[in-house]
Order: structure tokens, then C-alpha cells, then sequence
């Protein structure tokens, strides 16, 4: 049969070319370099970590990514069956000799008698002559074929870096301070009302939010960022902040068309707005808090915020070199783009963010194509499932005008009926979270099986 092609031999690209030469199927997969390289890649291995070496928490009771990690073996991930053999000691976590982890997926598919790998640049759209095809190509997709991408999809639909601003966990916010209310009372629905948490300021909290977000630790701006003009909507909050200690107030934290309804008589000096970033409305990210302050230092600083005393982040904020597409509005549940359906989309040029959140879409854009191949198509595992999640997520759950990149977290997971909330009971959440998971997830498989 005719081979199914993958664009990148990354950390996606080699997870989906296993999953479909697995299946019995052809697989060419192309990969670039060493031919052309990138600005963060050192070889010409396969599956390359190109900074940390770390795939984060393996507890797959207690973490989303954890349970990620469990559904990747259950479904016979190449890229968790290498990273445990080639594991490192690490606490709780899962971190990997990088160089023996590369080598070890770069032999395993050359071996495989399904797979072909061609090196070489793909610099444009693949044509629909080549058949089901996967882009994998990631944050630092070649310029050519970013260039082409953008063509077919249009100016907005493609970024070429993220702007994050930090998500909290809905129910980690203090209610007592913070009170639900768009501006100006926009909208009618119900769903309007509860777009938007508003946390209000007084003079003395703005100057000391202020000091500490001035003083506070930053990653130091990369050369390439030096080149990229940030658009004025995706200014970093702490650039905003020091062209003038009034700027904030007239900006993202600027306190009209608001009524605080804990104290109505009292006006806010400042207010920072929250809003929802996903369906089941259990995250909302600080609107125009985009930043670059050091992971514990945002922390802190935004803890200062009333009403943000305890909150729990699902990401925090950040801004980074990365080639996404709007994945929201132009791919199907299958990883397909609409307009073009011979190709599929995965890795983290999706939307998703990190090493294992991108083999997960890898794996999944595999067995999907693999599957459609053989004729018996499938559904994508449901959203009670880390994997199910993270993909109904990016291709509908979460809101395609303000999309960014989002982590594997249990905000993405619709809730477990009768269990408590808040902090108290999220050991028991986690728990039921995990366990419903482990259980939706092995009955997709069998589905698979018997397909
Ligand atoms: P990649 O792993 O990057 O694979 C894409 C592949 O496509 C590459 O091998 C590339 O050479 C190839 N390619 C690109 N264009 C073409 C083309 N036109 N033709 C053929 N091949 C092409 N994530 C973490 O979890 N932890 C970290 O510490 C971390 N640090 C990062 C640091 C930097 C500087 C960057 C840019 C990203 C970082 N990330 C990190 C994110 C990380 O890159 C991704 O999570 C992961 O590698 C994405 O997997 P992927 O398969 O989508 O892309």
C-alpha cells in the first residue's frame, strides 16, 4: 500500500512513525537535518531533546503528566519505552540520558522494516499526490514551509512565538475578594456573566505589586527575540510596567466599568481581570499578564494579587520561540486540517507544549492515520483521558481568538460527580481522575484492537 509520510523526525514525527509502522503500515518519514538545522537542535539523531532532559512527574496518580506518561506506555509508545531504558535518577520525575535515549529511537526505527527515513528540508506543502501525511515539524519548523503553511491558513492562524499568560485553577481563587463580572457588563448569557474573575487593588497593593514585579528575576530576552518585534498586544507585563508606574493602571489592570460587589461604595485603584480559557471553565488565565519573570518569582509576585493568595497555576506565563498553528479553528477531533484532510497536524506545532504533550499528539495523529489507512477509522480517546484531553482541547475546547500552547493539567478534564472541591479534596480528585483515565483509556485501546 501506499506509504504514509511524516514531515519531522522529532519528538512527535518518530513517536507517529512508530505507531503506524507498528501497525503494518509504510511509513516515510523526513526529517531535515543534518541537511538543514535548526537553532536549538546539536545532531542529526531522532527524537532529539533539544534543552531540559526531562519529561517531568512519572506519578501517574497524582499528575497529568504522569497519567500521560502511563497511557503512552499502555499504548506502546517507542518514546516512554526508550526514556525508561535509558532513565536517570531524578526524584518523582522522569529524566533521560539524552544522548543514548536519541540514538536508541533513531536505530529503532531505522530498523523497523516499515520505516523509511529520508533527510532533507520538506520546503512547502506537501502535495495532496503524496497521500495521508503528518506535519510534525514543531517550534522551529524551517522557514519555507512556515511560509506555506501561513499561505493556506491565513495571517492570524499561524504564530511564530507564544505570548502566555499565567492559568490558575478556577477553584484555587478566593471568592471572598474576587467576584465574576465582564467590563461594562457585556454580554447577556450565563456564560457571559462568568467570563471573567475580577481582583481588585488598592494604592498601597499596586506600589508594592509594582516594586516586586520591577525587581523581579527574568529569562534574559534570546537573540532572536532581539529581531522580533513584539506586537504591542503581547507586550511582556513587566516591559509594560517599567515605561511608567501609572502604564498598567491605563493597561491590563486598568479598574473601569467594574463593581466590586464585597465592597461597592469603595472604587479599585487597580483590578486584574482573569478569563476563562477553556469550556468546563475550571481555568482562567490573568489577561495581559504575559511575562518573562523567572518560574518562582511569578509565583510569588502574583500571589500578591487579593484573591490570588492561593492560587494554583495549571501553566505559568512565558514567551517563547514557537511555530503554532490555530489549531482550534482549522483542525477536526482527528488531527486533520479541515481544508486540506490528506494532512494531519502534531507535535507541538498543535498548540501543545512540552517533549511528552508532543509525542502524546504524535502517537495519537499515528494511530489515527494508521488506523484511516485500513479503512476502519477511529475516534480520538475521550476528554476523561490525559491524551483525550489535551486533543479535545486544542481542537475545540479551547477558545480560537486567544489560543496559545497549553501543558497536560486536570483543569482539561471534566470533573468526577460528588467528589469535594478546593484544595482539601484534590488528593482524592487527583485519585478519581486518574483512575476513570487508566480505565476510558484501556478501553480505547481495545477498541483499537478490535477494529
Ligand atoms: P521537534 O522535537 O522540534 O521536532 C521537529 C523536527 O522537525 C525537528 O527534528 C526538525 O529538525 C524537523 N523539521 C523542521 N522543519 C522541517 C522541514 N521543513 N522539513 C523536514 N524536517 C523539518 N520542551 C520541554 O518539555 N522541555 C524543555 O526544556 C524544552 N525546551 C525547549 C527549548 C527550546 C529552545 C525550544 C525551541 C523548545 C523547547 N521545548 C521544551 C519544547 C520542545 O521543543 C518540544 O516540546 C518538543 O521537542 C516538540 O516536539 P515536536 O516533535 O513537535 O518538535
Amino acid at each position: 500500500s501506499t506509504p504514509i509520510h511524516i514531515v519531522g523526525g522529532g519528538m512527535a514525527g518518530s513517536e507517529a512513525a512508530w505507531q503506524i509502522a507498528e501497525a503494518g503500515q509504510p511509513v516515510v518519514l523526513h526529517e531535515m537535518r543534518p541537511v538543514t538545522g535548526t537553532f536549538a537542535h546539536q545532531t542529526d539523531g531522532l527524537a532529539e531533546l533539544v534543552c531540559s532532559n526531562s519529561f517531568r512527574s512519572d506519578d501517574s496518580e497524582q499528575n497529568a503528566v504522569g497519567l500521560l506518561h502511563w497511557e503512552m506506555r499502555a499504548a506502546g509508545g517507542l518514546i516512554m519505552h526508550t526514556a525508561d531504558r535509558h532513565s536517570l535518577p531524578a526524584g518523582g520525575a522522569l529524566a533521560v540520558d539524552r544522548e543514548a535515549f536519541s540514538e536508541e529511537v533513531t536505530e529503532r526505527l531505522n530498523a523497523h522494516p516499515n520505516v523509511t527515513i529520508e533527510r532533507g528540508e520538506i520546503t512547502g506543502l506537501p502535495p495532496e499526490s503524496w497521500g495521508s501525511t503528518i506535519i510534525a515539524t514543531g517550534p522551529l519548523t524551517s522557514q519555507a514551509l512556515a511560509q506555506e503553511i501561513l499561505a493556506a491558513t491565513g495571517e492570524d492562524a499561524l504564530a511564530f512565538f507564544d505570548a502566555i499568560a499565567p492559568i490558575v485553577y478556577a477553584d484555587s481563587v478566593d471568592m471572598e475578594k474576587a467576584w465574576f463580572q465582564s467590563r461594562y457588563d457585556k454580554g447577556e448569557t450565563e456564560e457571559d456573566r462568568t467570563a471573567y474573575l475580577n481582583c481588585p487593588i488598592d494604592r498601597q497593593q499596586y506600589e508594592a505589586f509594582l516594586d516586586a514585579l520591577l525587581a523581579a528575576e527574568k529569562t534574559e530576552f534570546k537573540d532572536w527575540e532581539q529581531d522580533t518585534p513584539y506586537f504591542e498586544g503581547c507586550l511582556p507585563v513587566e516591559v509594560m510596567a517599567e515605561r511608567g508606574r501609572e502604564t498598567l493602571r491605563y493597561g491590563p489592570m486598568k479598574p473601569v466599568g467594574l463593581t466590586n460587589p464585597h465592597n461597592p461604595t469603595v472604587k479599585a485603584h487597580a483590578i486584574v481581570q482573569l478569563r476563562r480559557d477553556n469550556a468546563l471553565g475550571t481555568l482562567f488565565n490573568i489577561v495581559g499578564f504575559q511575562t518573562k519573570m523567572k518560574y518562582a518569582a511569578q509565583t510569588q509576585v502574583l500571589r500578591m494579587i487579593p484573591g490570588l493568595e492561593n492560587a494554583e497555576f495549571a501553566r505559568l506565563g512565558g514567551i517563547h520561540r514557537n511555530t503554532f498553528i490555530n489549531s482550534p479553528r482549522l483542525l477536526d477531533e482527528q488531527l486533520r486540517m479541515k481544508s486540506r484532510p490528506d494532512l494531519r497536524f502534531a507535535g507541538q506545532i498543535t498548540g501543545v507544549e512540552g517533549y511528552v504533550e508532543s509525542a502524546a499528539m504524535g502517537l495519537l495523529a499515528g494511530r489515527l492515520a494508521a488506523a484511516e489507512a485500513l479503512g476502519n477509522a477511529l475516534r480520538p480517546p475521550p476528554p476523561t483521558t490525559a491524551m483525550g484531553a489535551l486533543v479535545t482541547h486544542i481542537t475545540g475546547g479551547a477558545e480560537a481568538k486567544t489560543f496559545q500552547p497549553m501543558n497536560v493539567n486536570f483543569g482539561l478534564f471534566p470533573a468526577v460527580e460528588g467528589l469535594k472541591g478546593g484544595r482539601r479534596g484534590r488528593k482524592d480528585r487527583y485519585k478519581a481522575y486518574t483512575d476513570r483515565a487508566k480505565q476510558d483509556f484501556t478501553a480505547w485501546l481495545g477498541q483499537h484492537a478490535a477494529a
